[in-house]
């Protein structure tokens, strides 16, 4: 490990979904020579542009009459950063110290055969999204992007889950706003739980169970996603917890809402976290963590809304946050 120490950053921002890029623009802007450190795998967690790189058609995203593809968008996010001065790595952090001043960061890329390195930073903005959880069946990867979504905001509205069947697995929050939100598009949703009944809100839960194209299918789990490379999803198998009898529902989409994980375990509890393992911001309205000099914004940050625009909304507040800090400071 080479520690490239000399150099001090004014901002490193981790993460380069839609919050890091927004905080990029913004911070490039402010002259501050944003680095962006944006992932440095191929798998979910660690790809650069984050969850929207797993998206198909994004159609709720302002400014695109016509919508646009998840990796279109990241991309021309990206470029929009760079043309303005924000710098980027290909690379993963895999631990920090926020306990000294500048802080520390190591981060590496072993994809791109990269040795850890540390890089000293005066502000840091955390913009390391979360990963919607699926069940970890095989079939359910094989069908991503053809039926198989954790984002029914995102997906909902697709031509391929009109006026068909779709299932949502889960029983929480999620799970019963998913399925309603999704009666918009589909003849009916079968909302699968593991239990006999939703953990989901009272007010939620009534909502969902009373809408007459939810069919909940209590005690049940999922055992596989069917389905052909031509059409996707054409229906899941299940099984019945409490008798073991196996049924298979006919759908052209399969959605899990069965909670995200905020990628936040590599700071190792610096930052003061939720007990969901949320960033928690100091004054909710503003980026502001635990650490003075540290902010954070999008998924990381954020257990309600989870929407690209409200995490690039965050992401600018971010930037502007980190900015104003260093002007107090006295940094320039
Ligand atoms: P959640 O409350 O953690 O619920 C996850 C659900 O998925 C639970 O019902 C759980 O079953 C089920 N589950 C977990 N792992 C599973 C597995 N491997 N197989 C099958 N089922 C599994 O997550 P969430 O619904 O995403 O909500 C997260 C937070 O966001 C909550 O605080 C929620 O209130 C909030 N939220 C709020 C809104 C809103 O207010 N509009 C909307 C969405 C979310 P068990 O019940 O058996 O544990």
């Amino acid at each position: 490990m080479s520690e490239a120490l000399a150099t001090i950053e004014k901002t490193i921002i981790i993460g380069s979904g839609p919050a890091g890029w927004t905080a990029a623009i913004y911070a490039a802007r402010a002259n501050l020579k944003p680095l962006v450190l944006a992932g440095g795998g191929p798998d979910r967690d660690h790809m650069p542009g984050g969850q929207l790189m797993w998206t198909s058609e994004v159609e709720n995203y302002p400014g695109f009459v016509h919508g646009i593809t998840g990796q279109k968008l990241m991309d021309e996010l990206q470029q929009q950063a760079e043309r303005v001065g924000a710098r980027m790595k290909l690379h993963t952090v895999n631990k920090v110290d926020f306990s000294v001043s500048p802080f520390r960061l190591w981060h590496d890329s072993p994809l791109y055969g990269e040795e850890e390195v540390v890089t000293q930073a005066h502000t840091v903005i955390i913009a390391t999204g979360a990963s919607a959880n699926y069940l970890g069946l095989p079939s359910e990867r094989q069908f991503e992007n053809a039926g198989v979504s954790a984002c029914a905001v995102c997906d909902g509205n697709l031509p391929r889950f009109r006026d068909r069947p779709v299932v949502v697995v889960g029983g929480g929050d999620s799970a019963a706003e998913e399925a309603t939100y999704l009666t918009k598009f589909a003849s009916q949703v079968y909302l699968v739980h593991r239990r006999d009944c939703l953990r989901a809100s009272k007010v939620m839960a009534k909502r969902a169970l009373e809408n007459p194209k939810i069919t909940p299918v209590w005690n049940t789990a999922v055992q596989e996603v069917l389905g052909t490379e031509k059409e996707g999803v054409t229906g899941v198998r299940v099984r019945n917890l409490k008798n073991e009898r196996s049924d298979v529902l006919e759908a052209s989409g399969m959605f899990a809402a069965i909670g995200h994980t905020p990628t936040t375990k590599f700071l190792g509890g610096q930052v003061q976290l939720n007990e969901k393992g949320y960033i928690v911001l100091k004054d909710g309205f503003r980026s502001l963590t635990s650490v003075p000099g540290v902010f954070a914004a999008g998924d990381c940050a954020d257990s309600t809304y989870r929407q690209a625009i409200t995490a690039a909304g965050m992401g600018c507040k971010a930037a502007l946050d980190a900015e104003r800090w260093l002007v107090e400071q006295g940094i320039d």
